[in-house]
């Protein structure tokens, strides 16, 4: 047992990668002429959706970047949805587009119609198949948020630097070599889940997806030196589950009754068997949001082709 886990502070990391996209952003608009734009597109009045557009928002704007928005009532159509995709699509001063989600119920069922009609090039969340197909071939492409806000934090739990630390440059925590390492993936959405089990592949991790219909998921989770929950069930995952030593990575957000935001996973009990634990709230989400900036970013560089 280890009474006193690594926290890893998402808060922190997302204020490390900030400053470094802010300073990207300054020098590349004194040479191009103008800074990355992110489009913005928020339909009906869900208080979550608008708190997290808020909050993407001025994080974007904080670095330097433009922001553009089209909001739509809770009743708006489809073709007026599709046209804003399209005018942010044809909108030079864009490079990064995001549809929040998720959509109203009369979108709902045409919710991939929509992601499918952002331009790959400009697709901030990652979630154009032909970004998730390059994902799954190794190849280049945008890489969805929240997965690469967990692939950070990762690589943060197996680097040396000084967590909470002023000093600390995003370029000093490198990307962790998970050769050896078996990891669960807990949830299989194509917004988290599986893309993360792809990122985790790639660096060489044992990767096991389980998912509703998983039996014996406490078994399989001890088998695992990195535990990634992505399910949106409050305490699912048990102190008694996890492997001394392990890496764990909460991605849930639930809302408890008295209001307050909990993970997938029973912090207490799980962290003093981890060697790292993310918070939350202050975890996974920060990261998730710093990383639609940094996406926009990437967009911006590979349409100057800088
Ligand atoms: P989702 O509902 O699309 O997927 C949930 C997944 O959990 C499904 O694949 C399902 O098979 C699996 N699941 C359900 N019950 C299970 C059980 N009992 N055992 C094992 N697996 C089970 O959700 P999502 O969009 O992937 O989000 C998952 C959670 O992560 C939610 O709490 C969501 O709010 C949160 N989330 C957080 C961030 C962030 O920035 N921190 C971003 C996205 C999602």
């Amino acid at each position: 047992m280890n009474a006193s886990p690594k926290l890893l502070d998402g808060r922190w990391l997302a204020g490390v990668v900030e400053r470094e996209i802010a300073q990207e952003v300054k020098s590349l608009a004194a040479k191009y002429g103008r800074a990355p734009g992110l489009g913005v597109i928020l339909v009906g009045a869900n208080p979550a959706s608008q708190a997290y557009v808020g909050n993407k928002e001025k994080i974007a704007k904080r670095c330097g970047l433009n922001t553009f928005d089209f909001r739509f009532p809770e009743e708006a159509s489809f073709e007026q949805v599709e046209a804003a995709v399209q005018a942010f699509n044809n909108d030079q001063k864009v490079d990064g587009i995001l549809l929040q989600l998720p959509l109203p119920t009369q979108l709902a069922s045409r919710q991939n119609v929509l992601l499918d009609a952002i331009s790959p090039a400009k697709d901030a969340d990652g979630l154009h198949p032909e970004n998730q197909g390059l994902l799954m071939r190794g190849e280049g492409g945008l890489r969805s948020c929240t997965p690469l806000g967990a692939m950070k934090l990762i690589d943060l739990a197996y680097s040396s630097v000084e967590i909470g630390s002023e000093a600390v440059q995003f370029s000093q925590i490198g990307a962790a070599d998970l050769s050896g390492k078996r990891a669960i993936v807990i949830g299989r959405s194509i917004l988290v889940g599986k893309p993360l089990a792809l990122l985790l592949l790639a660096r060489n991790a044992t990767v096991t997806m389980a998912h509703s219909k998983s039996p014996k998921l406490a078994d399989l989770t001890a088998q695992a030196d990195i535990v990634i929950a992505a399910v949106g069930r409050p305490g699912l995952v048990r102190g008694g589950w996890i492997k001394p030593g392990a890496v764990v990575i909460d991605v849930g957000i639930n809302r408890t009754q008295d209001g307050k935001l909990t993970g997938d996973v029973a912090y207490d009990e799980a962290a003093p068997h981890c060697a790292a634990i993310t918070p939350v709230p202050g975890g996974v989400g920060p990261m998730t949001v710093v990383m639609l900036v940094y996406n926009t970013l990437q967009a911006f560089r590979i349409r100057i082709k800088e």
